[in-house]
């Protein structure tokens, strides 16, 4: 028997009314671990609208999100954060001004130790997170460069390096590879394909290139609900999936 327990997230009858307007109706879907779930439909869908419920940046009227079991809809923001969930915006929210390596370096989490002994300690512990975290993004060559001067691909990358060096659970991306070129898409699935270890990644994209690269399952929005879901393969055949989004 399937329980909750196997779901590292489990959303149910999600709703949220803006002024009497629905834009997430009767939601419900489950993520496993270790799944890379893609969440595509038009826009307009209530996508964004998902990912702002989940991370507790928009507040549900009706249902409930449950994280590892441990329900969402009534946490903080930062609580949401610690309980590890990380959340990418559309636009990469870099400090363009630092370095990739001070990027990393400041979203590293800091502990609450006070000794000043440690500082050494963890100074280490922290440039190898950056370093380990850079390799994943294809940044190494470019630590000491000021992130303004990345391109926008490697600008979006860094953004979910400053994500992946906080170790979250849940990682949720919106549009990542959106003005990219076929090279750093294709990276982009790459990435995305290799943290997926004891991590579920939840993506908006609307790339079906890109979302056949890297979707275990897709769930397929429309007006607020869930209009089908499946494999790739599954969606992408359904009748009604390309009468609503494929179709255009
Ligand atoms: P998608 O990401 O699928 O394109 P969104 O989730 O951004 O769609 O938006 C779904 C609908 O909800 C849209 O009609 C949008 O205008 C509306 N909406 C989103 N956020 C708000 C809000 N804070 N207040 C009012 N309406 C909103
Ligand atoms: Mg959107």
């Amino acid at each position: 028997m399937v329980t909750q327990k196997d779901f590292v997230l489990a959303v149910e009858g999600l709703t949220v009314s803006f002024d009497g307007f629905k834009a997430v109706n009767d939601l419900s879907f489950y993520v496993e671990e270790g799944e890379i779930r893609v969440i595509i439909g038009p826009n307009g869908a209530g996508k964004t609208t998902v990912l702002d419920l989940i991370c507790g940046k928009t507040r549900s009227t009706e249902g409930s999100i449950k994280f590892r079991g441990k329900e969402l809809t009534k946490m903080s923001e930062p609580a949401i954060v610690h309980s590890g969930i990380g959340r990418k915006f559309q636009n990469p929210s870099i400090y363009e001004e630092l370095t990739v390596f001070e990027n990393l370096e400041i979203s590293f989490p800091r502990g609450h130790s006070v000794f000043g002994a440690l500082a050494f300690k963890r100074s280490a512990e922290v440039i190898a997170a950056v370093e380990e975290v850079a390799d994943e993004i294809f940044l190494s060559e470019h630590l000491g460069k000021t992130a303004g001067l990345l391109s926008h691909g490697q600008k979006q990358w860094l953004e979910i390096g400053m994500l992946l060096i906080q170790k979250p659970d849940l990682l949720m991306l919106d549009e990542p590879v959106a003005g990219m070129s076929v090279a750093e898409r294709k990276k982009t699935a790459e990435l995305l394909n290799k943290i997926t270890q004891n991590r579920s990644v939840l993506v908006i994209e609307h790339d079906m290139q890109f979302v056949e690269d890297i979707a275990h399952r897709v769930t397929v929005m429309h007006q607020g609900k869930v209009l089908s879901e499946g494999s790739m393969d599954f969606v992408k055949n359904d009748p009604k999936v390309v009468e609503v989004y494929l179709g255009h």
